[in-house]
């Protein structure tokens, strides 16, 4: 079969029905982090490795040659020569969170979309390979370069997987990874993920006066689930002093009415207990979504609390506080290219008896160095009797607009959807920056809502479908 003759799109659509299924099978494995199940080869719980061997068999079926990496990773190889391509995707997804209209891993198809957690974030999209390489690999077409596809494991919280994985095994020449956008992303933010912890012996070691009259000892207050996520859920408990529980109560509610947030306030003896609810969005664009964690803060910000609570109200107040790029920290840049530096405060701890502690989320552009922005953050955080702890840290990545992968993919994407490529630079991280050489590449097309990380995340059939046709004729391109 001459290329000029294949009809990506039909070649997909004839095997649509499998496609879809294989793919709800696969988004029916609960593959979050399970540090209850880790054992030797399933480095990130049993869930995890069930979703690794699942999309790993879909390839041995197809007749690849499939590895695993120690549990960490794996790989599907198909085609011949020297260079390596590779497509890196992920089977691991975040926790799904509450208020989903249907079950987070029943994968219904609902409206012609299937929706699951992990759809398009990022099964769905790993499954659209398999099964453009299936194609490639079944219409026989010659190869004069090997194709990889990579399973990462741990691309929601620190990319273990990858580390491991590049430790031994061989760094394709280039590649895509379908984890974010079309058409297609070549530039990337900086990433960091830190921890800004005060012990209470740090605190102590201030040797701050004592508040005579609080209105309130503030005993735990906890918010979040990751760094990358704006909390969804937070909580305070209070112990009244001053003032009557009911009261104290009273005031939160009125709060609530008056910010128009949704929250509810319970009392228990000389306890209070607050929670708030927020909106959770994906940590790289804080601004779109309700900090649950911080917004109940704020309201903490009214009341007159114990010494400790005080200062770590006043810190999350001033520096945190719908203070989305950094601005009262004196961080805030903005670059042309690759746009603002951005603050998500994902977590959120406090221990009356133990620590206060944040998970700080901040990806920032080429043009504000972390060695420019770091120092003023520290001595912020020394301010405030604070510690940073660099949990994670990735640099900014960016790949040649003239790179014979950009082109490529490119040209096989105005051609399918008969639309420009335009490239994109991002908040990242994608997946793609594990490669040398690596670009993101779909699924999410132009206009589609974003819906990963969120409740009832899904994708719509007739994407998964047309992203399968593009990674198709993309595979080939690359590895002809
Ligand atoms: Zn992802």
């Amino acid at each position: 079969m001459s290329e000029t003759t294949i009809n990506w799109l039909a070649e997909v659509e004839k095997r649509k029905e499998e496609l879809v299924r294989t793919t709800q099978e696969f988004l029916r494995i609960k593959s979050v982090l399970d540090e209850s199940t880790v054992r030797e080869g399933a480095p990130f719980g049993e869930g995890i490795r069930r979703a690794l061997d699942f999309a790993l068999q879909v390839c041995a079926d197809a007749g690849m040659a499939t590895k695993v990496v120690e549990g960490y990773a794996g790989h599907a190889e198909f085609g011949a020569g020297e260079e390596l391509i590779g497509i890196l995707s992920h089977v691991d997804v975040v926790p799904e969170g509450d208020g989903w209209s249907s079950p987070p891993y029943a994968a219904e198809i609902v409206d012609g979309r299937i929706v699951a957690r992990g759809a398009l974030d990022d099964k769905g999209p790993a499954m659209a390979a398999i099964f453009a390489a299936r194609i490639v690999k079944e219409l026989g077409l010659p190869l004069s370069k090997r194709v990889r596809l990579i399973f990462g494991t741990d691309e929601e919280t620190l990319w273990r997987c990858m580390k491991r994985y590049f430790e031994t095994e061989e760094m394709p020449a280039m590649g895509f990874s379908p984890d974010a956008d079309f058409p297609l992303i070549y530039a990337e933010k900086g990433l960091t993920h830190l921890v800004w912890r005060q012990t209470r012996d740090a605190f102590l070691q201030q040797g701050l006066p004592a508040r005579p009259h609080p209105d309130a000892r503030l005993l735990r207050l906890n918010a979040g689930l990751r760094m990358n996520m704006v909390p969804d859920r937070a909580r305070a408990e209070l112990q009244a002093a001053g003032r009557p529980a009911a009261g104290i109560a009273e005031q939160y509610r009125c709060f609530l009415r008056e910010q128009g947030r949704i929250g509810e306030a319970t009392v228990e003896g000389d306890r209070v207990v607050l929670a708030m609810e927020g909106v959770s969005v994906h940590g790289m664009d804080p601004s779109k979504g309700v900090n649950a964690g911080t917004w109940l803060v704020h309201f903490l910000a009214q009341l007159d609390l114990d010494e400790r609570a005080a200062q770590f109200v006043r810190f999350t107040e001033t520096y945190l506080h719908e203070e989305h790029y950094g601005e009262a920290l004196g961080i805030a840049h903005t670059d042309p290219e690759m746009g603002p530096l951005t603050v998500n405060t994902g977590v959120i701890r406090y221990e009356a008896e133990g620590d206060a502690a944040f998970d700080i989320n901040i990806r920032y552009p080429h043009s504000q160095p972390f060695e420019k922005w770091e120092p003023i953050v520290l001595g912020r955080l020394k301010e405030a009797g604070f510690v940073q702890e660099i949990e994670d840290h990735m640099t900014p990545h960016r790949v040649d607009p003239s790179h014979p992968l950009v082109t490529t993919l490119q040209r096989v994407y105005a051609k399918q959807t008969g639309e420009e490529a335009t490239l994109i630079a991002i908040g990242g991280a994608t997946y793609g920056r594990s490669l040398h050489v690596g670009v993101a590449f779909g699924p999410l097309f132009p206009g589609r809502a974003d819906c990963a990380h969120q409740r009832d995340e899904h994708i719509l059939i007739e994407d998964l479908v047309r992203a399968t046709a593009i990674y198709a004729e993309a595979i080939y391109e690359l590895a002809k």
